[in-house]
């Protein structure tokens, strides 16, 4: 099988190769279309951050790999990775944040494991960019909230709960305050509620739910919230479990799926081959399993899950009494775990 594949930008190139390195090791059976698309793409002159053979590639083989990438400074540009999102429909964003063991965290240290997936609308909400200056002095956002929109990203995040035996399932939202958009969203998942009655179904709002992940986390399992809201709470996930260096994510459209990790580009230790490559592993893990490639992902996982335990550690986590190692050691020890 083949699929696409973009370095990105920063520490992108270097985390790449890390993990396809570890993916080559495990055999694992698959072929890369390597596609020109990051901030040095938009700086050829293409403002979409790609090439128009790498948009044809991605479109054909229907799944792109990627690294970070860097939004391009100035007003009135895009990011490249809401183009991405927005051009192919990657209506849901998943992102699985799990205790790891070997990655200290409060949470760990007092015995309360953490296994919560945050899935995110990846289209809608404030992400337009519609926005402009009213007046000199006040600016305005438009922000959409549509109800086929709301009930595809909630069905998936049912369907996936459903998938994973969920204990519960939860709807984050400020339909308090913005009772006509988030209200709709809120009442689409009511609506696709009843389709699931094994599941247990119940909302709360988004700065109550912020306050219960980070004192009482070990009671959340699937949680659905609009996209804005969904991109702060799964950043705040991201640190229950020991940072943005151990949080996959997947864009899953109809046609289309995105795999990246969900922290960026790095600028600050890009180039010194100190990047942690655990979240990006963790991404092509999953997208391992997305493709039926179980077995593959389940050795490269135990691989992994075995190098943390035994407290091997880039410079970002860790025992910092042990010394780290860097990018390209932190894979040799999971190839070795094989
Ligand atoms: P960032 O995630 O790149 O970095 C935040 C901090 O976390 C930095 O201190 C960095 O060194 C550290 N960090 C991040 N990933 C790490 C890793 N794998 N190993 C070790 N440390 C790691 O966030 P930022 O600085 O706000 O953004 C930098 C650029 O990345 C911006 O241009 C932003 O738009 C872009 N970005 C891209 C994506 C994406 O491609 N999906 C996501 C977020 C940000």
């Amino acid at each position: 099988m083949k699929i696409a594949v973009a370095k990105g930008d920063g520490i992108g190139p270097e985390i790449m190769d890390a993990v396809l390195r570890i993916f080559q090791a495990n055999n694992t059976p698959l072929e890369y279309e390597f596609v020109d698309m990051g901030k040095w793409v938009f700086d050829k002159g293409f403002n979409n951050g790609m090439t128009p053979e790498a948009k044809a590639s991605i479109e054909s083989l229907g799944l792109l790999f990627k690294g970070p990438m860097e939004t391009p400074k100035g007003k009135g540009v895009k990011s490249i990775n809401v183009t991405a999102r927005k051009t192919w429909n990657t209506f849901a964003n998943k992102r699985a944040f799990q205790s790891l063991h070997g990655v200290d965290t409060v949470f760990s240290k007092a015995g309360i494991p953490i296994d919560i997936t945050v899935v995110r609308e990846n289209i809608e909400d404030t992400y337009g960019g519609i926005e402009h200056m009213l007046t000199h002095d006040v600016a305005l956002s438009r922000r959409f909230i549509t109800r086929p929109g709301s009930m595809q990203v909630i069905r998936y995040a049912f369907e996936m709960a459903r998938q994973k035996k969920a204990s519960r399932i939860t709807c984050g939202h400020k339909a308090n305050i913005m009772k006509i958009t988030d209200g709709l969203f809120l009442d689409c998942f009511y609506e696709v509620a009843k389709e699931y009655p094994d599941l247990k179904a119940d909302d709360i709002i988004v700065d109550d739910l912020c306050m219960k992940l980070v004192t009482r986390p070990d009671t959340f399992d699937t949680v659905v919230l609009t996209n804005l809201q969904g991109d702060i709470v799964s950043d705040l996930c991201a640190g229950l479990v020991g940072g943005l260096g151990f949080a996959p994510s997947a864009n899953i459209g109809d046609h289309i799926s995105i795999f990246e990790a969900v922290h960026g580009t790095a600028p600050d230790i890009a180039g010194k081959n100190i990047a942690n490559p655990t979240a990006l592993l963790l991404s092509g893990i999953a997208m391992l399993r997305h493709v039926g490639l179980t077995e593959n992902a389940a050795v490269i996982e135990n691989a992994l899950l075995y190098t943390l335990e035994t407290g091997v550690h880039t410079g970002d986590f860790g025992d910092k009494s042990k010394p780290s190692v860097n990018t390209t050691e932190f894979a040799n020890s999971i190839i070795a775990n094989f």
